[in-house]
């Protein structure tokens, strides 16, 4: 039954001793974030549900903001991406199709009877969708790894997890699984004889999916170069001045990066885990991108945030440093874009 809600605790892969050349394996055999203390624990979740702590500024949106959004094309035959819902985008590039994180559940959450719900339908319906090639997975939580979707796209498409993640898809009957540790890159053949090449690179989170497997799994953000171009998904991660600045200086400027606005207050708290819409604007910058979209906002109530302010506080943000509202975008749910220089 356990594996049924796909609840049981995720198993560790085939052993892959700890690497004490690598930072983020720890001597326990658990995963850590090199640049940031882990506090973000259960002490500081019960401080926070009681309502202790330091109070957040919470912005006055206007009730007639809207963030700039030109619906720019209709037909473009050129990349293009689509936000499905909270960090669930459709990748679209050289005739290849990927899912980033992809939820169509109703509820985040172990059971669909209890847990945050959903507060708009998939901008794109599931059945909708054109043929899956590749699925990224940033880590195990539920909002980013949903079982029921998970099993709706099944073995069709090629999945690729963090380390110490396969093991659970296996468990899920899911085989055409690649998993791999921060800067490990696989290349695989696209359409028309055309590479891909998928690398995960370090972003600063943490993972579980019960009481048990905290940081067993690693959690990571995925660059995806094909045809030329190169793609950038965030997952969830707060900010450090190394992961970002060292992803571009390794893997080169981003003509696409996909990073959360939202689920950064109380700041206490969740500063070391998510980003502010300001952070997420350091790494735009660290990244070099060249568009970015913001995600992880609007679907699912997380944090104690407002739930409209982090495309307003995003807005804000670009105008203070100069930087044009057609650079950072926020998409509707099911809104396309273009993509790719
Ligand atoms: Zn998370
Ligand atoms: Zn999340």
């Amino acid at each position: 039954m356990l594996n049924l809600l796909g609840l049981a605790s995720i198993t560790q892969g085939p052993a892959t001793p700890p690497d004490p050349s690598r930072p983020h394996h720890g001597a326990d055999g658990r995963f850590r974030n090199p640049h940031v203390a882990d506090n973000h624990r259960l002490a500081g979740f019960l401080k926070w549900q009681l309502g202790r702590g330091p109070f957040d500024e919470i912005l006055r949106v206007p009730r007639e903001f809207r963030f700039p959004n030109a619906r720019e094309f209709a037909h473009n035959p050129g990349p293009i991406v689509t936000w499905v819902n909270h960090s669930t985008f459709l990748v679209q590039a050289e005739g290849v199709n990927f899912l980033t994180d992809p939820i169509w559940s109703d509820r985040c959450s172990p059971v669909q009877w209890a847990g945050p719900r959903r507060r708009h339908p998939p901008g794109l319906a599931f059945k909708d969708l054109p043929p899956i090639h590749h699925v990224v997975i940033s880590h195990s939580h539920y909002d980013h790894l949903d079982a029921v979707t998970v099993k709706m796209i099944g073995n069709r498409a090629t999945w690729w997890v963090p380390l110490r993640l396969a093991g659970w898809f296996h468990e899920q009957g899911i085989t055409n699984v690649m998993e791999l540790d921060w800067w490990d890159s696989r290349d695989v053949p696209g359409k028309n004889g055309s590479a891909v090449r998928v690398t995960s690179v370090p972003v600063q989170h943490f993972s579980g999916r019960t009481v048990f497997d905290r940081n067993t799994t690693l959690w990571s953000g995925w660059t995806v170069r094909i045809g030329g171009r190169q793609f950038y998904f965030a997952g969830d991660t707060g900010y450090n001045p190394h992961d970002f600045r060292e992803t571009r200086r390794r893997l080169g400027p981003m003509d696409l990066a996909l990073i959360p606005i939202g689920a950064y207050n109380p700041r206490w708290f969740m500063k070391p885990v998510h980003v502010s819409p300001e952070e997420a604007i350091q790494i735009h910058e660290d990244l070099e991108s060249h568009l970015s979209i913001g995600m992880h906002w609007k679907t699912f109530r997380l944090t104690a945030e407002p739930m409209h302010e982090p495309p307003y506080r995003l807005f804000l943000a670009l105008d203070k440093r100069g930087i044009p509202h057609d650079r950072f975008r926020v998409l509707d749910p099911g809104q396309r874009a273009a993509w790719g220089r």
